[in-house]
């Protein structure tokens, strides 16, 4: 897998990759990192990047040249996905995680101010993703979050201990809760079930915790758990 990242402010992205988890992952080239700056695309002379906008209004407006050629010189691989980050994009869940893991790269568009010149998506037709209904600065947490969630899919990122197969989302449920050592603090014990040593009630409280956190969390992911498990 490979992310090729496109923004003006590259040491975010290199920044967060360079931690922990993340590191790992690039020190064991399960991932490959290219971070792309549209400036040093740019043909204005005072490395321009962003004008106002036609018509008027606040804020500045990422110029299609310099993101155009920047994302032209990416080399492609066979399974390329090609995604803009924007807060009017398709909600990023889990099984758009799935399947952007089945990728060999990634091509991600981060935008800044009032966001990208309308042509940049005319010519490039990317598929956009949003982390929210809520608007932030730039695109590089967005695409911070997109690298997070695929790379934990891959091979390698996580150890035995970091295992994603029963994170929340991976069976359609949210997880159930978790506790470590001591047994009792301020008051509050471990459940009994989890000090038995029995598996099978321990998968099966797990289960039921799972399915009533889901319910009382989620409404909307529980009733489809129940309808396609029926
Ligand atoms: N004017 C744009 C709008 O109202 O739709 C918002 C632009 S936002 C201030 C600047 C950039 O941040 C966007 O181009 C996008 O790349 C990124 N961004 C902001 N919120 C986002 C979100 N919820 N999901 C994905 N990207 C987001």
């Amino acid at each position: 897998m490979r992310f090729d990242v496109l923004t003006l402010f590259p040491e975010m992205i290199e920044q967060f990759c360079s931690y922990s988890i993340m590191k790992r992952a690039v020190e064991r080239d399960v991932f490959r990192l290219n971070v792309v700056n549209p400036r040093e695309f740019t043909l204005d002379k005072h490395k321009k990047v962003d004008d106002t906008p036609y018509g008027g209004g606040a804020g500045m407006v990422l110029m299609a040249q310099p993101y155009v050629d920047a994302y032209e010189s990416i080399v492609r691989a066979d399974k390329s996905i090609t995604v803009l980050l924007s807060p009017q994009g398709e909600p990023f869940t889990d099984s758009i995680v799935n399947e952007f893991a089945q990728a060999d790269q990634i091509i991600l568009l981060c935008g800044h101010y009032e966001g990208f010149d309308e042509r940049i998506r005319d010519i490039i037709n990317p598929r956009e993703i949003s982390i929210g209904d809520f608007v932030l600065t730039g695109g590089e947490l967005p695409a911070l979050c997109v690298i997070d969630a695929v790379s934990r899919k891959l091979e390698g990122t996580l150890g035995k201990l970091e295992s994603a197969e029963e994170d929340s989302f991976s069976n359609g449920l949210l997880e159930y809760p978790h506790y470590t050592k001591p047994r009792e603090y301020r008051g509050l014990n471990v459940p009994d079930v989890l000090l038995n040593g029995n598996h099978k009630q321990i998968k099966e409280f797990r289960y039921q915790e799972s399915l009533k956190r889901t319910q009382e969390r989620r409404p909307d992911l529980y009733e489809k758990f129940i309808k396609t498990s029926s």
